[in-house]
């Protein structure tokens, strides 16, 4: 009778652990802050992002109404076709232009979560994922990037933006766009 006892506290104790990372198994769910990507390599620019859903519509269920769905549908399009003229910007000389991009939603499955709670949350919280190719005419090393996230997402409270190459490193962006040398 002890044996199954522990064997169940064990497992209710893992689903809280779950439920409070909001079931998310890469980096930690916080909203307001924002994980950016980028590795600089010759004359490409490669960015991924990675955050709460709510830092960019609000919400973080499936959009449902009309509203949320142009929510999604505005953010998603600034994303894949003015990402360089509003979020991520070069200076014009280097004749930048987007390769690829995509702007995707993560949300939770629920079936993969036992207890009723964790199901609750996981309808809840979700995530960004999104990323983009940049291929320019000039090498970027050493370039000025300005990064206007915060400004066009005003929830986004903080970006740590790791910069990837012959020295990776971290930046805490607290205002609404920021110069970063690559
Ligand atoms: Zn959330």
């Amino acid at each position: 009778m002890k044996k199954i006892s522990l064997v169940l506290s064990l497992a209710l104790l893992m689903n809280i652990a779950h439920a409070e990372s909001h079931g998310k198994s890469k980096g930690a769910h916080v909203h307001g802050t924002i994980k950016i990507e980028m590795a600089v390599e010759g004359k490409s620019l490669d960015l991924s992002i990675d955050g709460p859903a709510e830092s960019f519509v609000g919400f973080e269920y499936t959009p449902k109404t009309a509203n949320e769905k142009k929510a999604w549908s505005d953010a998603e399009s600034t994303w894949n076709k003015q990402l360089l003229s509003k979020l991520f910007i070069l200076d014009k000389s280097l004749g930048c232009k987007i390769v690829s991009a995509s702007f995707k939603q993560e949300v939770e499955e629920a079936d993969s979560i036992n207890s009723r709670e964790a199901k609750k949350e996981a309808g809840v919280h979700s995530d960004i994922n999104a990323e983009a190719k940049v291929t320019c005419s000039k090498d970027l090393a050493g370039q000025n990037l300005v990064v206007a996230l915060k400004k066009n997402f005003p929830k986004i409270k903080k970006l740590a933006v790791e910069l990837l190459g012959t020295e990776t490193k971290t930046i805490d962006i607290n205002s609404d766009e920021q110069t970063i040398k690559l």
